[in-house]
């Protein structure tokens, strides 16, 4: 070997040691913060195509389904394809929505649609009732079934991070309600989401003992968690699996979700997808609006029907999807008003197919949102003339929008539904 050769072949070799010793460095630093590296993709939808290029128009290598599993490597610069290594060992990518990236944990918690099935209660309700919690801006629903010694309840959102400890939790012992069947996050951002993990976290005096207990599972909409939402989603997370041990789950259409018998609770959207009464199919719009991937559950007691949706919207930028799911929601006795009045929702073609009778708007004097819109208090008045609109707080009184927002609902605080 030449010497000019060698120095290059020893300059080499450096470059290499160099490189390995950064990648050993990085890989301490992942290992000692607790960054697995076996985290998994995991399919949610009924098929997904796992293509060899991150783009829609890239050859599809295999079809995957629902519950299938694959090592994650990363994501496309865009964040919309996770890459993930085959059984086989080869590369390929699955766009985001189809799936969900866990860590390696979660395959010991894999839950099955027969899982959710059995973590219900079983025992005939007697008597449904809905409570609109008054968490001011934010929304919390809580949905309990009475028996003859039993109830069972889910809890809907809990409002911003603070309203869990402040409203959420006195509201519940006041009902001398200390386990919930279910929790639900209608979707990621903090005015729903925040005050979950309070809920399930508050604990007066004993550490060992939690004053709020989750019997059953723990539920979020499919989606990205974005930068600002990180925070309160994590925490929602961390209170599940302290409490539990078990992962918060994503709810997609059509699950149902056993409370107790007589009593029909379903996922009609989430993540963006949306149960169509015509094909009677599942049908994914991909939304890009996180409010457009808002869980909605249709609650059917008897001839009495309940629909709750957290900001689900009406308009172009949500796919339309409160229009497209009404007709399979139908006719309701009572709507838990999507997105706290928002004009951007209950639009008139999903209105003249529900027609609630009841019409509950959560909002609080502390949104600067312009929250409830006029716009939307007429269209309701419209759909039925007799309906009748109940507000858990005042809207906004000092924005922008004032000149915009009703004021004639009437304020009730909590507000409670009961069926007899
Ligand atoms: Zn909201």
């Amino acid at each position: 070997m030449n010497r000019k050769l060698k120095a290059f072949y020893l300059a080499g070799r450096i470059a290499m040691l160099r490189k390995a010793s950064i990648l050993l460095a990085i890989y301490f630093l992942l290992f000692s913060l607790g960054v697995s590296y076996a985290d998994i993709f995991v399919i949610s939808r009924e098929t997904a195509n796992i293509r060899s290029q991150p783009t829609t128009t890239s050859s599809i290598l295999q079809k995957a389904h629902k519950g299938d599993w694959f090592i994650y490597l990363g994501n496309s610069p865009d964040n919309k394809w996770r890459k993930i290594e085959r059984p086989d060992g080869s590369e390929g990518w699955i766009y985001y929505t189809l799936g969900r990236v866990e860590d390696e944990n979660y395959l010991d918690n894999l839950s099955t649609a027969s899982d959710i099935a059995s973590s219900g209660s079983e025992f005939d309700i007697t008597r449904l009732e809905i409570h609109a919690i008054n968490v001011r801006q934010g929304d919390s629903t809580m949905i309990v079934a009475r028996g003859n010694n039993e109830k069972a309840s889910i809890l809907f959102d809990a409002g911003k991070p603070g309203r869990g400890n402040k409203f959420v939790v006195p509201y519940l012992k006041s009902l001398g309600i200390s386990d919930l069947t279910f929790v639900i996050s209608s979707h990621h951002d903090s005015d729903h989401t925040g005050g979950l993990d309070e809920v399930l976290t508050y604990v007066p005096g004993d550490p060992d003992d939690y004053d709020i207990k989750l019997t059953g599972k723990a539920f979020a909409t499919l989606d990205e968690v974005s930068s600002s939402q990180r925070k309160q989603y994590e925490e929602y997370e961390n209170s599940v699996k302290t409490q539990t041990g078990e992962q918060v789950l994503v709810l997609i259409p059509p699950t149902y979700l056993p409370l107790a018998r007589g009593i029909t609770i379903q996922a009609v959207t989430g993540g963006g997808q949306y149960i169509d009464r015509e094909t009677n199919s599942v049908i994914d719009l991909e939304p890009t609006d996180a409010n457009a991937r808002s869980i909605g559950l249709l609650v059917t007691y008897g001839k009495f029907k309940f629909f709750v949706a957290g900001d689900l919207g009406g308009e172009e930028k949500h796919k339309y999807i409160e229009n497209k799911v009404a007709p399979h929601v139908g006719n309701i006795d009572v709507l838990r008003v999507s997105h706290h009045g928002s004009d951007t929702s209950t639009q008139e073609p999903f209105l003249s197919v529900v027609k609630p009778e009841v019409a509950i708007i959560s909002t609080g004097g502390d949104n600067n949102y312009g929250h409830p819109r006029k716009s939307v208090i007429q269209r309701l008045k419209q759909s039925n003339p007799q309906i009748k609109i109940y507000q858990t707080d005042e809207g906004d009184q000092g924005s922008q929008y004032k000149a915009l927002v009703s004021f004639e609902g009437s304020v009730s605080g909590n507000i409670v539904i009961k069926t007899d």
